[in-house]
């Protein structure tokens, strides 16, 4: 997961506790509305699939994942794409994509803004690698279009003695991917369409891995169909015991909304959709939706050991991890096999569920009220907010217009509330 620098670290701090606030008080307004538990199957991958990939990229040995030390972790991969006999991916029969910096970029990481484009004056020197494999598709005509699951496997390194393991973050999210490459490679049955297995480096230098790959990639971007990718899938949101992850982006591709209905989710784990313009850019497919590519996010949320020495393979819930990759190996080959491939739409069809969502979210702000202390001008948003969301409930229409007053409502409550 990235951040970006804004202005100040002020906002940028009040604003992970605001993107928490808002997924944990939809997640509230979805358990309230919901109408009978989902009944849940039986997932293909488990958790002692997963683990070993965790255990091994979270290792001290691997430094966390940066710099010179993505070298070791990008081996590792490459080591599993190679096991698997999956075909390398890149130019010259290769599995990696080797990312050019400058040398002005040093191995220290952070979240500034710091990796730039080759520039006309410096010498390029490589700074990363993606590495990527893929199964051919079956179907004469549909192998062309490509199913694309990416994932960071980079993470923060070592500063000031102690390590970023960076378990979760994203050491989870490359062992979903690894596995289901590994299940993919297993199966008799080719997909129709092809699937393309990525691990990214440099996320967390403002996605620069996942840039590099899209505006270098291995086939005309147009071709890649679905994008996929998963970064924190290990935890649960602000540590509270929840059985949930989060899907963003289906909004923009209404078939991936009825795979996902049609899919359900596995024993134990429940899905809750949300729209992704409530968190913006957070991880690699950020680039891919620049390309107006469908895509899917799945993640299980902030918790306080994000970006700390302490998110490490112990604190990782591996049945969540399982259960989350045997639901994306679904969508994978549901999609891959589909007669139909996804199709972007800018318009994102209103959903009441909003409305339900952000009338709850002003209900648990007002009940927070006593210990919050709000301004009178806080308070005031607030009400106001909770009063045109019972309105528009009320009316029982939802237009393109009642949304846009969602949104800015919502980046509202975001910037003064919280
Ligand atoms: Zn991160």
């Amino acid at each position: 997961m990235t951040t970006f620098r804004s202005s100040t670290t002020g906002v940028l701090s009040r604003r992970f506790s605001m993107v928490l606030f808002v997924l944990l008080a939809l997640f509230l307004a979805r358990i309230a509305i919901a109408d009978e538990p989902p009944t849940g199957w039986e997932g293909t991958i488990k958790p002692g699939h997963v683990r070993p990939h965790v255990e091994f990229l979270a290792s001290r040995d691997l430094g966390g994942r940066a710099g010179a030390d993505t070298v070791r972790a990008a081996a590792y991969l490459r080591q599993h794409f190679v096991e698997c006999r999956l075909k390398p991916l890149f130019a010259e029969n290769s599995y990696e994509q080797h990312i050019p910096g400058t040398e002005s970029d040093s191995s220290e990481v952070d979240d500034s803004p710091r990796v730039k484009p080759i520039s006309a004056t410096k010498k390029p020197h490589i700074v990363g690698q993606n590495v990527g494999a893929w199964i051919e598709g079956s179907d004469p005509e549909l192998k062309k279009e490509l199913i694309v699951l990416g994932v960071h496997y980079d993470h923060l390194g070592t500063r000031n003695g102690a390590i970023f393991r960076g378990a979760d973050d994203n050491a989870t999210g490359t062992a979903m991917m690894l596995e289901i490459a590994r299940q993919f490679s297993l199966s008799k049955q080719r997909p129709k369409r092809s699937v393309v297995f990525v691990g990214f480096d440099m996320e967390e230098q403002m996605l620069w891995g996942s840039r590099w790959f899209v505006a270098n990639p291995p086939w005309p971007i147009e071709n890649v169909k679905l994008f996929i990718t998963a970064d924190m899938i290990g935890r649960s949101l602000g540590d509270l015991p929840l059985p949930t992850v989060f899907v963003m982006g289906s909004e923009h591709a209404p078939q991936l909304k009825s795979t996902l209905d049609q899919i359900g989710s596995p024993r134990g784990l429940e899905v809750a959709r949300l729209g992704v313009d409530l968190i913006g850019v957070r991880s690699d497919y950020g680039p891919f939706w620049g390309e107006k590519i469908p895509f899917l996010f799945l993640s299980t949320g902030e918790h306080s050991d994000y970006h700390t020495p302490r998110d490490v393979p112990e604190k990782i819930d591996f049945d969540k991890v399982a259960a989350i990759s045997s639901l994306v190996l679904n969508v994978i080959q549901s999609a891959a096999n589909a007669e139909q491939a996804p199709v972007w739409t800018d318009e994102v069809p209103p959903d009441v569920d909003e409305v339900r969502a952000v009338l709850r979210i002003t209900q648990l702000l007002l009940e927070a009220d006593g210990q919050r202390k709000f301004t009178d001008l806080q308070r005031l948003i607030v009400t106001q907010a909770q009063n045109k969301c019972q309105q528009l409930l009320v009316k029982g229409t939802f237009t393109a217009n009642d949304r846009k007053w969602l949104i800015r409502t919502s980046q509202l409550l975001l910037l003064s509330v919280f």
